[in-house]
């Protein structure tokens, strides 16, 4: 094994070049650091992962300048979702009035090359093909790490002033710099429907009945992303009835002027499947280290705000980084960590919530039923909500106050619609079943006076 000397140390050693290390990486070389990233694979990947970036997220890089990564790779502009509820539709657009920008869909393979040929082409950026098989850690401090190359036959100790562990979603260091658990919810199943059109062109579709749910967006200009939940700790099992079993299960769902390109991808069968995790943040300080996007903090997906809560965490972290006069200051560097750990909850929260309140709604018939009500008396009701759901709101407050009312709105349409006592014990299940979903969500996230004041509103609710 060869090594570098603890002398050599560089200013910030980046454990994985995925969506939110590679960025931390362009946005730290930006400020003059020293970097080193070290990532098992350079390939452009074929996922179904990160194929939506919320217009939160495009703010975020326009904020670092680094919107060039969604060019020259077919990204699709996104305005909006079309809210598909059994034969109903409606249609929520992202905030425009003050030139926020829109969303925008694409392979996340292809968005990913794109940020890592920006890396590649800094000079204070070393980008290493290797694997890191451990956290080098020498009295209470994690000081660099372990990585070996199988291709050139290498294995090498690096060290750093900070060593940034942003190793995705099915992190092999999270137990080394936090207290994580994390639970799947389910499994995604995507497929990719090939040269058709849905309902509203360069929109997101959320589609919601009485079957599992699915979100469809378009990746390039000639095909649109499905996801299609399956709840369990299982991955949907792709025996060879499965194919029967899609078919019977959603065609219905499936807009009719798509359903002959789903057809086709069923048949094709080309099934990729991925665990949906949620996992609140909860960091360790560990002098010398810090760590980043999924191995910190994952939410449900079905809202597309993974990226977007990274991007969020990626500058609120280069910027307390740009404050530390000397990155051979320790106590400077734990400052600017302990920082961020203490304020980034107040870019993420709302993403958080959102995602898995959504999550919780959409498996319930009645809350189902109230939230597509509730959006689509159009107004605030869905221009607030989109709002947040674009990841450009992050007012807590109000997310809460629509989650509360939208079940309350369920209610009065439930009792108003019939008039019986089995109604309106339904009726008041309906709002103690929303608060039991957004209670443990507040409580996830990081306690301030806020969320106290909010959790006591919600205990006089119920
Ligand atoms: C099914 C699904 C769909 C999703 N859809 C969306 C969406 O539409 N929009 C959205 O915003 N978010 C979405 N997300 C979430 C989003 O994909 C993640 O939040 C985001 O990719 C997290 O970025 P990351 O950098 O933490 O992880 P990744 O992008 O996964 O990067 C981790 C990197 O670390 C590398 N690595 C791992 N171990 C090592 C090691 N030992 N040594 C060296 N390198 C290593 C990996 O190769 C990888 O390149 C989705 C998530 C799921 C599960």
């Amino acid at each position: 094994m060869s090594d570098n000397g603890i002398n050599n140390k560089v200013d910030a050693l980046i454990v994985g070049a995925g969506i939110a290390g590679a960025t931390l990486a362009a946005n730290l070389a930006k400020m003059g650091k020293n970097i080193v990233v070290v990532e098992k694979d350079l390939n452009e990947r074929d996922v179904i992962i990160g194929e939506l970036l919320q217009p939160g997220g495009v703010q975020k890089l326009q904020e670092m300048g680094f919107t060039s990564f969604v060019d020259n790779i077919d990204a699709q502009p996104v305005y909006g979702y079309d809210i598909i509820y059994e034969e109903r539709d409606y249609l929520i657009s992202y905030p425009n009035k003050n030139g926020e920008p829109c969303g925008y869909g694409f392979r996340n393979g292809a968005f990913l090359q794109n940020i890592r040929k920006y890396i590649l082409a800094q000079p204070n950026i070393r980008v290493i093909e290797g694997t890191v098989t451990q956290l080098i850690e020498e009295e209470k401090a994690i000081t660099g790490v372990t990585y070996n190359c199988r291709k050139m036959g290498i294995e090498e100790n690096i060290y750093a002033h900070l060593t940034v562990v942003t190793d995705g979603p099915l992190s092999n260091f999270r137990e080394k710099l936090s207290k994580p658990e994390k639970k799947v919810n389910g499994y995604f199943l995507g497929l990719l429907l090939k040269n058709c059109e849905l309902p509203f062109a360069n929109h997101g579709h959320l589609v919601m009945g009485d079957h599992p749910p699915m979100v469809i967006y378009p990746v390039t200009s000639n095909a649109w992303r499905v996801l299609i939940d399956f709840k369990g700790e299982k991955p949907p099992r792709l025996g060879k009835d499965f194919k029967k079993f899609l078919l019977e299960e959603f065609e219905d769902a499936i807009p009719l002027i798509a359903r002959s390109a789903f057809y086709e991808a069923v048949e094709q069968g080309k099934f990729k499947t991925f665990p949906n995790h949620r996992l609140p943040a909860s960091p360790i300080k560990k002098s010398g280290a810090v760590l980043l996007g999924d191995a910190l903090n994952m939410r449900h997906p079905l809202t597309g705000g993974g990226m977007t809560a990274a991007f969020n965490d990626v500058l609120r972290l280069s910027d307390n980084l740009d404050k530390v006069a000397d990155f051979g200051n320790s106590r400077q560097i734990g400052g600017a960590v302990k920082k961020f750990y203490e304020t980034r909850h107040l870019g993420t929260q709302t993403t958080n919530i959102l995602a898995d309140g959504l999550y919780g709604v959409v498996y319930n018939p009645d809350l189902r039923k109230a939230f597509f009500e509730y959006v689509s008396r159009g107004d605030k009701y869905a221009e607030e909500t989109c709002s947040i759901l674009a990841g450009l709101n992050k007012d807590k407050k109000l997310l809460l106050n629509h989650f509360i009312a939208m079940a309350r709105y369920g209610t009065q349409l439930k009792v108003s619609s019939e008039k019986s006592g089995v109604v309106v014990t339904e009726s008041l299940t309906m709002v103690k079943d929303a608060v039991g979903i957004i209670t443990p969500l507040l409580l996830s996230e990081k306690p301030d006076r806020g969320n106290k004041l909010m959790l006591e509103a919600l205990n006089r609710i119920i």
